[in-house]
């Protein structure tokens, strides 16, 4: 008997069935847009079909130019275009697996000046006003989607996900928002329907009746003036009857001032919407957002919730999740820790996506980790995330892989990562790499702090050095007092701090601590959804239209100071698509972000600073503790004693260069030098 008989269940869909009820959601890798890319695409869709998920949404293409994302971006609009997608849709059908297009108008996000939506607008994420479309153009945009999903099944698509959620076109539409119509698209709730009902309809017409048509809809606006739940509901329900197979699940339009996603999102914090909708059609209903795990999955399904689940980012972390979790080896699941670092925050910057923790997402034909010809004799020193990364792939290649590691535990600086609230998915990254030793059979040496004399002496093929960092101290005078403490000792535990705190250095780490020390409250996976529902301002879209009230941010057990010396917005550097929540929950809590600060002393009566380079202002800062955050040095004190010794030494992670260093480029140049060993 499986752990998960709801996830596994087959799904019947009359013309066609679904193995299992898992769905990899859309998601724009960047390989959609140019045809010397869409060969990568076909793989990287390949090994997720050949993992066994249940249907693949492919990311969003549009139906016409009009409805591009940005410039020149992959859409469905030719023959010509749906004869180069065979090699996609018979990449997954020779792999078992089944695959939907998703049809995507950007509307008033789109990145370009043919930008247009159902009335002039201009959207507060995207620099381009959109122009008010005419009747006659709503209608052939309407056209223009049903051609789209004919084109796929030409193209050999199983199905097509028609997105009219997060904000894109349809959804604007269908709020008073954006839609400030007044002929037969806009004026009243039914009118501002119509053009998402007519494009269900016409696309059923155009696929006939043996093809999986998803509607993606918004359950949650979480924009002021978004769409009322009765209004949700009756959408629901025509869009049944206009044809669709199933209806997904959409959180949010983008421009909402609510997380959706980041990590700091509780598990399955939106399954609830879904549940609501549920009873109110017979289609199959789709719940997505922060699933990243079986047991979360199966939770949703046996409660009712949902049909199926919908993951996308889970799938760029492991291709293999669904045949883990069929297998029983739930444990060996790469976990999407929803950090953002290396797909979305790629996406925002025009790159191409990857994963943190699975490098080889989007890259499968680039990053080979074919076995080796010759097996070497490898030690690795350093269990942080570039050292485990390394020895893990270099062992999966053949190679004799020792791992030797100063402390009790594997995790280098993830160790810390993992207890600050919010960022409890760090630990299944560990969890998972603690499995994977064991499987690629590491020999682990814990509370082993290698010396150079002794790697020497071992005669090892490679030695890989992932020794990482150590904090830099500052020379600010004072800095060597009690109660000056680095973020290790805070984050450990080892230091204990007063309620009136100054934290030096507003990098990744300072805003960490920050949060570690105004949080209230539990955290941890299973914090409380309810609170973080409260705090952020998320209601029953029953009571409030698009789901939105006043937000309950609980008091600060603490007045912290976060100082920078530099004079740019604080906080300027973090991730691109999650450094907003960062900001925003530090600001609730009533952290002081100081920028421009000269560092003066600190004494008895606290942190001495100036403010301003033109007419610098002092200014006292009356705290109980400081905490260093100013970033950190490399810890590569073997080097030379190694290459004095002869030894073929390769220095990776935080070792090799700890300026801007991440988890994402220490990871990812673990596994390539691996790959090269
Ligand atoms: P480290 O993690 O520093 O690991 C080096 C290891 O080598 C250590 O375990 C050490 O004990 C061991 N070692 C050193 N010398 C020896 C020796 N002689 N013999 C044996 N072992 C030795 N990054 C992100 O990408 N995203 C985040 O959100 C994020 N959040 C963070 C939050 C916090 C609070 C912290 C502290 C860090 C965070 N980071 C984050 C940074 C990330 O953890 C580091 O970039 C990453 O750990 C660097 O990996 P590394 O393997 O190079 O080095
Ligand atoms: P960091 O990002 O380099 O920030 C260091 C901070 O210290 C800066 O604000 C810097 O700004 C200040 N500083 C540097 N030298 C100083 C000195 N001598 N005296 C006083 N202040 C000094 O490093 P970090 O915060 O330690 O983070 C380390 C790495 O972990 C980062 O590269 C980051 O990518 C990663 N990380 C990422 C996340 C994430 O959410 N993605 C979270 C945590 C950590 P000024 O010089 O302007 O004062
Ligand atoms: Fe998940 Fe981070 Fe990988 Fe994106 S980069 S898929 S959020 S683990």
């Amino acid at each position: 008997m499986s752990r998960y008989p709801n996830l596994l269940a087959p799904l019947d869909l009359g013309f066609t069935s679904l193995p299992n009820r898992v769905v990899m959601g859309s998601m724009h890798v960047g390989l959609e847009d140019r045809p010397k890319n869409l060969s990568r695409l076909a793989a990287f869709y390949a090994e997720r079909a050949a993992g066994g998920v249940g249907l693949i949404v492919t990311g969003g293409f549009a139906p016409n130019r009009t409805g591009w994302l940005l410039p020149l971006a992959g859409k469905m609009t030719t023959k010509g275009e749906a004869a180069r997608h065979r090699e996609i849709t018979d990449a997954v059908h020779d792999n078992g697996g089944r695959v939907a297009l998703q049809i995507l108008h950007a509307g008033r996000y789109a990145y370009h000046p043919l930008s247009a939506s159902a009335s002039k607008s201009k959207s507060p994420i995207t620099p381009f006003t959109a122009r008010a479309m005419s009747s006659r153009e709503v209608g052939r945009t309407v056209d223009d989607f049903a051609r789209s999903a004919a084109l796929a099944r030409e193209a050999g698509y199983d199905g097509v996900e028609i997105m009219g959620s997060e904000g894109y076109l349809i959804n604007q539409f269908l709020t008073a928002r954006v839609n400030q119509r007044r002929d037969e698209w806009g004026g009243t709730p039914e009118k501002r329907r119509r053009f998402a009902v007519e494009i269900v309809r016409r696309t059923r017409e155009a696929v006939g009746p043996d093809f999986i048509v998803v509607y993606r809809m918004s359950l949650l606006d979480l924009v002021e003036d978004g769409q009322s739940w009765d209004e949700t509901v009756a959408l629901a329900k025509q869009i049944e009857a206009a044809g669709a197979t199933l209806i997904n699940t959409g959180i949010g339009w983008h421009e909402a001032r609510v997380p959706t996603i980041v990590t700091s999102v509780p598990r399955a914090a939106f399954s609830w919407v879904t549940g609501k909708l549920r009873p109110e059609v017979s289609i199959p209903v789709i719940a997505s957002n922060r699933i990243n795990m079986p047991e979360t999955a199966e939770e949703i399904l046996a409660r009712g919730d949902a049909d199926l689940v919908s993951m996308a980012r889970p799938f760029l972390a492991d291709a293999d999740w669904v045949r883990k979790a069929a297998d029983d080896r739930s444990d060996e699941i790469n976990t999407c820790i929803g950090c953002n670092q290396a797909c979305l925050d790629h996406t925002f910057q025009h790159k191409i996506a990857s994963c943190l923790v699975n490098p080889r997402a989007a890259h499968e034909t680039v990053l080979s980790l074919a076995p080796t010809r010759r097996s070497k004799r490898i030690a690795v020193v350093g269990a942080g995330p570039a050292g485990l990364a390394a020895a893990t792939t270099a062992a999966e290649r053949g190679h004799a892989v020792e791992l030797f590691e100063a402390d009790a535990e594997i995790g280098g600086q993830f160790r810390l990562a993992r207890r600050i609230p919010g960022k409890e998915e760090f630990a299944e990254t560990l969890r998972y790499f603690t499995r994977r030793l064991e499987l690629t059979g590491v020999k682990v040496h814990l509370n082993h702090r290698a010396s150079a004399a002794e790697l020497a002496e071992g005669r090892w093929d490679d030695v890989v050095l992932a020794t990482g960092v150590t904090p830099r101290s500052v020379s600010i005078p004072g800095a060597e007092r009690a109660n000056v403490h680095s973020y290790a000792d805070v984050i450990s535990g080892a230091a204990e701090l007063g309620p009136r705190v100054a934290v030096v250095g507003a990098g990744g780490i300072g805003f960490d601590v920050s949060e570690f020390l105004t949080h209230v409250g539990a955290h941890g996976i299973a914090q409380d959804r309810d609170a973080w529902l409260a705090e952020w301002g998320v209601t029953d879209p029953a009571t409030a239209r698009g789901g939105l009230r006043a937000p309950e941010r609980p008091e600060s057990p603490r007045r912290v100071y976060l100082l920078q010396r530099k004079s740019t917005k604080v906080g300027a550097g973090l991730g691109k698509t999650s450094g907003w929540v960062h900001r925003s929950t530090l600001q609730a809590r009533g952290v002081e972000m100081i920028r421009g600060v000269a560092y003066q002393q600190i004494d008895d009566e606290g942190v001495h600073i100036t403010v301003g380079s033109r007419t610098p202002r002092p200014r006292v800062l009356e705290v109980d503790d400081v905490v260093i955050c100013a970033g950190q040095e490399p810890q590569r004190e073997l080097l030379a004693g190694l290459a004095a010794a002869g030894v073929s030494v390769h220095v990776i992670g935080g070792a090799d260069v700890a300026a801007e260093l991440d988890a994402k480029r220490a990871i990812d140049q673990g596994a390539r030098l691996a790959a090269t060993l």
